[in-house]
C-alpha cells in the first residue's frame, strides 16, 4: 500500500538551469483531483520569466547543436535510465495530481523511458543525403539541421508521455525547448525533466514553465527566437495555435483531438474486441485522444457486443488511484465531470438509452460513472464532439460500406479500430478509412517506434516513429565543384 499522505512538493519553474521560483512570486494551486484538496502549488511564469527562458534557449542552442550527436545520445540514453530507476516516486506523483491508478502512473513513466530511449538512437540517425551531381567533380548534399529553440505545450492526461516526445525529439535534433507543462500536473513532468538535468544536458537547452497558457503561447510563438512549435491538446486550440505560428512562418506539430470509430464486424472474435476495447477505453479514465469512443457494431453481433460490454464496465472499480485495487481514477479536473455530463444530457434528452453509469459521482473528487449510451443518433453531441472521459456510445451498422462512411463522417482522424477476421473488409479499411492511425484486431498503438499523429481536423506531424525527428530539422543544400 502506498503513502497517501506524504507531502506533494511545489513545483519551480527551470530556467537557465536553475529550479526556481517566478520572478513576481506568483503560483497556482495544484489539487488532486481524487480529493478535491490543494496539495501544492506551481510557480506562475510572467514575460519577465519568458524572457530569460527564451534568452537561455537561444544561446544554449548554439552550443547544444555543436555537441556530437553521439554525445547527445548518450546523455539521452542516461536519463532514459533515470527516469527507470525513478519510476515508482514519480507513479505516485502523478497520480496524486493526475488521479489516474498508480499501476497506469508506473506503465506511463516507464513508457516515457522507453521514448526517451528510442529518441536517443534517433539522434545518431539524422541522415542527410548525397545526391548524384550532373557535372564531373561536383558534389551535391543534402544536410540537416536543428532548426532551433523549440516552444511546446502539452497537457495533463498523460504529463509524461506528453511533454517526454516533445523534449527527447527536439534534443535528439539538437534544438533547445522552453516547454510549457500542465499546471493541473506539474511535478511528475518536473521530475521528467530532472532527468535530463540530472543525465547532463547543460543548462538552458530545456526550460520549464507554468503560467496561463493563452499568456505563454502568445508570447512565445510569435517571439522571433521560437522557430519550432508543437503542441498537443484540444483541436479548437490547435487551430488557434497553428494560425498564429502560420502567421510569424513558424513550423508546427499539431496533435490535436479524436473521436476513435471503433468498427466490430460479424466476423471478428467478440469476446476478444470487447476485451481489448473496455480495457483501452476505460483507461486514464477515458481521458484520452486515442481511446476508442465511437463503437460501431454489424446488426448480427450487435446486442452481444453491447451486453459483454456493459458487463466489462461493470467490473470497473472507480477510485483513489493510490488504493488498491482501483481500476479507473477520477477525472483530472474540476472542469471536466460537467463538460462530460453536459453530452450525456444532450445524448439523454435526444432519445439515447443510457445502459449504464451517465452520471458524476457525488462526494469529493471528480469521479464519474463508467457509461455506455446506446441508440444514439447524428443529431446528438456526442455523436460529434470528443466526450474525453469514461463514456462509450454504440451505433449499429449493416454493411462494410456503412461502416466506412460511419468512420469518416467527423472532421476528426487520429485513432481507429476495427475487429474482424476479414482480409477484405482488412484491405478495405486499410486504405479507405482517414485516420492517422488504424488498429486492427488488437490495440496497438503509440509506441515510441511507431508513428504517431492525425490527419484531418486532429492535426499533422508525427511523433513517433523515425517520422519525427524530422520536424525538428531543416534541409539544407550545399553543392561544390572543385576548382
Ligand atoms: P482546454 O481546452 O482548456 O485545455 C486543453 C489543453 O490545451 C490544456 O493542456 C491547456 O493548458 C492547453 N491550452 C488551452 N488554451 C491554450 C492556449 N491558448 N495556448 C496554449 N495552450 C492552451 O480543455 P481541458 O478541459 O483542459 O481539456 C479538455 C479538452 O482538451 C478535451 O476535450 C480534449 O479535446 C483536449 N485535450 C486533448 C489532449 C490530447 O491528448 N490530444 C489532452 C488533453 C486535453
Amino acid at each position: 500500500m502506498l503513502d497517501k499522505t506524504r507531502s506533494y512538493s511545489d513545483v519551480s519553474l527551470l530556467i537557465e538551469g536553475q529550479w526556481q521560483a517566478a520572478a513576481a512570486g506568483e503560483t497556482l494551486p495544484v489539487e488532486n483531483p481524487a480529493t478535491g484538496e490543494v496539495i501544492g502549488q506551481v510557480a506562475w511564469a510572467r514575460r519577465e520569466d519568458l524572457d530569460r527562458a527564451i534568452e537561455s534557449a537561444q544561446t544554449a542552442f548554439r552550443q547544444w547543436r555543436d555537441v556530437p550527436a553521439y554525445n547527445r545520445a548518450k546523455m539521452l540514453r542516461k536519463a532514459s535510465d533515470l527516469l527507470r530507476e525513478r519510476a515508482d516516486d514519480i507513479a505516485r506523483l502523478m497520480t496524486l495530481e493526475q488521479g489516474k491508478p498508480v499501476a497506469q502512473s508506473r506503465i506511463e513513466t516507464l513508457g516515457a523511458a522507453d521514448t526517451l530511449e528510442w529518441f536517443s538512437e534517433e539522434a545518431r540517425r539524422a541522415y542527410g543525403r548525397v545526391i548524384p551531381a550532373r557535372g564531373a567533380h561536383v558534389t551535391q548534399l543534402a544536410t540537416k539541421h536543428p532548426v532551433g529553440p523549440v516552444a511546446a505545450f502539452t497537457p495533463w492526461n498523460f504529463p509524461l508521455n506528453q511533454a517526454v516526445r516533445k523534449v527527447s525529439i527536439a534534443l535528439a535534433a539538437g534544438c533547445s525547448i522552453i516547454l510549457k507543462g500542465p499546471e493541473e500536473t506539474p511535478a511528475s513532468v518536473a521530475e521528467l525533466i530532472r532527468c535530463y538535468m540530472d543525465a547532463g544536458v547543460p543548462a538552458g537547452v530545456i526550460s520549464l514553465v507554468y503560467g496561463v497558457p493563452a499568456e505563454i503561447s502568445e508570447y512565445l510563438i510569435p517571439h522571433p527566437a521560437i522557430r519550432k512549435v508543437s503542441f498537443t491538446g484540444s483541436t479548437a486550440v490547435g487551430k488557434h495555435l497553428a494560425a498564429l505560428a502560420g502567421q510569424h512562418m513558424k513550423r508546427n506539430t499539431m496533435e490535436l483531438g479524436g473521436h476513435a470509430p471503433t468498427m466490430i464486424f460479424d466476423d471478428a472474435d467478440i469476446a476478444q474486441a470487447v476485451k481489448a476495447t473496455a480495457a483501452a477505453k476505460f483507461r486514464n479514465a477515458g481521458q484520452v485522444c486515442i481511446a476508442p469512443t465511437r463503437f460501431m457494431v454489424q446488426e448480427g453481433v450487435f446486442d452481444t457486443v453491447v451486453d459483454q460490454f456493459v458487463e466489462a464496465a461493470r467490473q470497473i472499480q472507480v477510485g483513489n488511484g493510490l488504493d488498491e485495487g482501483t481500476t479507473m481514477g477520477p477525472l483530472a479536473h474540476e472542469r471536466r465531470p460537467g463538460a462530460v455530463a453536459e453530452l450525456i444530457e444532450d445524448a439523454r434528452s435526444k432519445g439515447a438509452e443510457i445502459r449504464l453509469g451517465g452520471r458524476a459521482i457525488d462526494g469529493p473528487g471528480y469521479f464519474f460513472e463508467p457509461t455506455v449510451i446506446v441508440n444514439a443518433t447524428r443529431d446528438m453531441r456526442i455523436m460529434n464532439e470528443e466526450p474525453f472521459g469514461p463514456v462509450v456510445v454504440f451505433t449499429s451498422f449493416k454493411t462494410v460500406d456503412d461502416a466506412i462512411e460511419e468512420a469518416n463522417r467527423l472532421e476528426y482522424g487520429l485513432a481507429a479500430y476495427a475487429f474482424t477476421s476479414s482480409m477484405h473488409t482488412t484491405a478495405r479499411l486499410t486504405h479507405e478509412v482517414e485516420a492517422g492511425m488504424l488498429s486492427i484486431n488488437h490495440i496497438g498503438l503509440a509506441l515510441p517506434e511507431t508513428p504517431f499523429g492525425g490527419v484531418k481536423d486532429s492535426g499533422y506531424g508525427s511523433e513517433g516513429g523515425s517520422e519525427a525527428i524530422e520536424a525538428y530539422l531543416e534541409t539544407r543544400f550545399v553543392t561544390t565543384a572543385s576548382p
